[in-house]
């Protein structure tokens, strides 16, 4: 088979290999840039009960560079976590949320607020993981219990004794954890059901297809069936539409995040934002 592949398609392979390689060392470099310069913004997007209040919001990190576009998580948080980079960068997440939520309890209307940050498995394994989100909470003074921390399946395939020593350590804090990305990964209920876990993320990707595909639809209600047995809230993530919303309601899903609702949005966006989405009507 290799000797199919001719010299220039060889040469073509090796060229892409070293573009990619080009284009990471260039987005280390602006990473690094961007940490000293505080380009990073976090976004945030709203989650809804059934009732129709909002109850929290899922914080999501956005860079913007001096003069470009807004870059996206999916373009730099993989490359942020094979440098290392993640650890600082995490840091500055967990801080800001926790400043938020801060600066939310002073404020009768925002005091209930959670508010919910993605883990990367770098962040999670590292041995000062959680000195680090305890330090954060006494250094910000923020509630420990209006924090979520999401993790995902693959996250949990390595190191799992450990992974759950340390959740339970914040836990007696009172952080609560959700499992972000639900079905995706290849988790096996035994470890579902080992996890201290709080809340379940359905998938958006089961969400987005679910009147599309009768599998997808089948797997929505397990998972909502099973978080429901198991006594965990359960969230579901991508809602875009109130046909979705409606099934995810009448199948037991009590809570909501998606474009129907609202899209992540910066700080002073949220302050003005409203709920103009109807609550179900079914019976
Ligand atoms: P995620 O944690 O599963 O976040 C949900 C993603 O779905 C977000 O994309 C959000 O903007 C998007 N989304 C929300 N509602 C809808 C909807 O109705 N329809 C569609 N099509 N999409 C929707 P985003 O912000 O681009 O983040 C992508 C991923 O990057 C996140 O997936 C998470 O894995 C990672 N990420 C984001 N922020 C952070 C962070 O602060 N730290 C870490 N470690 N990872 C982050
Ligand atoms: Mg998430
Ligand atoms: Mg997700
Ligand atoms: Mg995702």
């Amino acid at each position: 088979d290799a000797k199919k592949v001719g010299r220039n398609q060889i040469r073509f392979f090796d060229t892409s290999m070293q573009q990619k390689a080009e284009h990471r060392a260039e987005l280390e470099f602006g990473l690094r840039r961007a940490l000293k310069n505080q380009e990073f913004i976090l976004y945030y997007q709203p989650q809804y009960h059934a009732e129709g209040e909002m109850t929290g919001v899922e914080a999501l990190i956005r860079w913007q560079p001096p003069e470009q576009p807004l870059v996206s998580p999916g373009d730099f948080i993989p490359v942020a976590e094979t440098t290392g980079l993640i650890l600082p960068l995490g840091q500055w997440i967990l801080r800001t949320a926790c400043q938020q939520l801060v600066s939310w309890s002073e404020h009768p209307d925002t005091a209930h607020l959670t508010i919910a940050v993605n883990i990367s498995a770098a962040q999670m394994h590292h041995n000062s993981f959680v000195d680090d989100v305890l330090s954060i909470l006494q250094e910000t003074g923020a509630p420990a219990n209006r924090l979520e921390l999401e993790l995902t399946e693959s996250l949990l395939i390595d190191n799992i004794e450990q992974t759950i020593e340390k959740m339970l350590l914040l836990k007696a804090e009172g952080i609560r954890f959700s499992l972000d990305d639900f079905g995706t990964g290849f988790s096996s209920l035994s470890l579902l059901i080992s996890l201290p876990l709080d809340t379940l993320k359905v998938d958006q990707a089961f969400v987005r297809d679910m009147h599309r595909d009768a599998r997808d639809l089948a797997v929505v209600r397990t998972i909502i069936d099973l978080g429901r047995s198991l006594a965990l809230n359960v969230i579901a993530e991508g809602v875009e539409n109130l046909d979705q919303r409606d099934a995810l309601q009448r199948f037991g899903c009590r809570s909501f995040q998606g474009f129907l609702y609202a899209r992540p949005m910066p700080i002073d966006a949220f302050a003005s934002h409203k709920n103009t989405i109807p609550p179900y009507q079914g019976l």
